[in-house]
């Protein structure tokens, strides 16, 4: 069996003549190209696209793939094993230089609301669709190539991504998944063998970087955008297919669709984006662009851009420049944005109902699907059993408090918090365990230190009232409160290693990030404050949406 090309080929070696790679196993069905109308063009320059859900569009063949380094739990979901991933076929495939039998590559049609404003037709610029690979177990995983060429969506920008970007979406998306975040999973990260020019900071510093390309795998990469997009054009038949394609799919479970499934399924997606928040605002991350192109109809994180990790606990912190000034999607205003977002989606949907009625309804009820996330998410942080509304909410914005007067690691703070829980024991000072989590110890006045203790002694006696049996506390304590996440420096000394040519780092990261609730002893560096070079380093604390 030979490889299709796509319209040249860069072995670096050459392929095994006649392969058992089982590469070529893989199972392709492309449901959403045999239901939904394509593009009629596939000649591939920049258009506005009408009537259709995506174009065909080939991969930019790139110089010399390399793989740099793949998931192996997200190879097994699509069933492909290790030696697979390491063979140089696997490299080829996953730029785009070469497709598997069954592979269909394509552009998706969306629009999407930009920092509040409706942007009109988006699309993936750049980002290629292979196909659905049905696994073993007969699901359905849609692999996608991000910075694989530009696309009829690619709006004058080259349609390719850096390296620096791409190891960010790698790790993090993997990162999250381990963290039990609902999330798009990353395959792999390879290296294109070309350079692509970028200003990083949008100031006239343009500099050529590595080029690299993603492999993304979700169920689908379908977003509130590609619902608003057929609405924008008044293309309500297609809306409507691309709705009852959506529940067929991905929520069989509604029913046959109708009103009834259509609300039930709207219902069902504030439910799942407001635990995803939740579990945004638990481990501490921010997204960085909340766009509508960039909120998952299924529920999953998607696009890692400008996202960060909260350091200090700041809640006003973003860490994406390009926002700086209305700081829209700073990590305490996530669960509102996120609410916008879905109205907006109603607005997308509403012409499949009579009346707005049981949209705004349901629409009402999404801060307290939110609360009620919040409030068991934020109990098993703090280790009582259940959240009392008077008491913990109390308790919780006094701590908000402290944190806004003494500059606290969040990650450090909560992961330590349950060494000070019920077995706490008299000759230890909670204050010093704690204090391991300030930025700077000695500034700390002595009434500031006060009200900590003050606060710890509140805590301790909610705590001895739970009564929750100690051990099975901290088990869970540990289970709500990750000991590793990809701190932003994290990030940026994989990626710094992995340009001057030793992707070693991005390894130990991934190994790290597979277990973020599991003491790991060898690697007690990274349950440490961000170092202080960090602070201020782009990269580190400031990113645009330059990638
Ligand atoms: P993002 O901010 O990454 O969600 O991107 C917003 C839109 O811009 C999407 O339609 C992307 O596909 C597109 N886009 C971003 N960067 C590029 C690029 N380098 N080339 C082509 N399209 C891009
Ligand atoms: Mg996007």
């Amino acid at each position: 069996m030979t490889l299709l090309l796509s319209t040249k080929m860069n072995f670096v070696t050459p392929p095994p003549q006649d392969s058992d790679n089982g590469l070529y196993a893989l199972r392709f069905k492309n449901s959403f190209l045999d239901e939904l109308p394509a593009d009629p063009l596939e000649e591939n320059y920049c258009r506005q696209v009408k009537c259709a859900c995506y174009t065909r569009v080939k991969p930019k063949p790139m110089e010399k793939p390399r793989m740099l380094a793949f998931s192996s739990e997200t190879a097994q979901l699509i069933g492909l094993s290790e030696d697979q991933c390491l063979s140089q076929e696997f490299a080829e495939i996953f730029t785009g230089n070469a497709l598997l039998p069954g592979m269909d590559p394509h552009a998706m049609c969306y629009g999407g609301h930009q920092f509040g404003n409706w942007a009109g037709q988006l699309g993936d610029g750049r980002a290629i669709n292979l196909g659905d690979v049905i696994n073993e177990k007969g699901e359905r995983w849609a692999l996608q190539l991000k910075g694989a060429g530009p696309t009829p969506y690619a709006r004058g920008a080259d349609g390719l991504a850096v390296l620096r970007s791409s190891i960010r979406e790698f790790l993090c998306s993997e990162a999250m998944h381990h963290l039990g975040v609902p999330t798009t999973r990353a395959l792999c990260v390879n290296l294109t063998g070309e350079e692509v020019l970028r200003d990083m900071f949008y100031n006239g510093n343009s500099l050529m970087e590595p080029g690299a390309v993603v492999c993304r795998v979700a169920p689908s990469f379908l977003r509130f955008g590609s619902f608003q997009i057929l609405t924008a054009q008044q293309d309500i038949d297609l809306l409507r297919r691309l709705v009852d394609f959506t529940l067929k799919h991905f929520y069989p479970e509604l029913g046959p669709p109708g009103k009834e499934s259509y609300l039930a399924w709207f219902r069902v997606i504030c439910q799942r984006t407001a635990k995803m928040i939740a579990d945004w605002m638990r481990v501490g991350f921010v997204h960085g662009v909340m766009n509508t192109d960039n909120m998952s109809i299924l529920g999953l994180t998607i696009d890692y851009g400008p996202y960060g990790w909260l350091e200090d606990y700041d809640p006003d912190w973003t860490p994406n420049t390009t926002d700086a000034g209305g700081r829209r999607y700073r990590y305490s205003h996530q669960p509102q944005i996120a609410h916008w977002n879905l109205w907006q989606l109603a607005n997308a949907i509403q012409p499949l109902f009579k009346n707005t009625q049981g949209l705004e309804e349901v629409l009402n009820e999404f801060p307290v699907f939110y609360q009620d996330h919040w409030s068991r998410m934020m109990a098993s942080k703090l280790g009582f059993s259940e959240f009392r509304m008077e008491p913990d909410q109390m308790l919780w914005d006094e701590l908000l408090v402290l944190f806004s007067e003494v500059e606290t690691d969040m990650t450090m703070f909560f992961r330590l918090l349950s060494r000070i829980s019920n077995t706490f024991s008299e000759d230890s000072d909670p204050l010093e365990i704690l204090g391991k989590a300030f930025y700077r110890p000695d500034d700390i006045r002595p009434e500031q230190q006060e009200k900590f203790q003050q606060w710890i002694i509140k805590y301790q006696e909610r705590l001895a009232e739970d009564g929750m049996d100690p051990e099975q506390q901290v088990e869970s304590m540990n289970l709500a409160n990750p000991k590793y996440v990809l701190r932003n420096y994290m990030a940026q000394i994989a990626i710094d290693q992995a340009t001057e040519g030793d992707p070693s780092l991005i390894k130990e990261m991934l190994e790290l990030l597979r277990r973020p609730y599991d003491e790991q002893p060898e690697q007690e560096k990274y349950f440490a404050l961000r170092p202080e070079w960090a602070r201020h380093r782009p990269g580190c604390s400031m990113l645009s949406c330059s990638s």
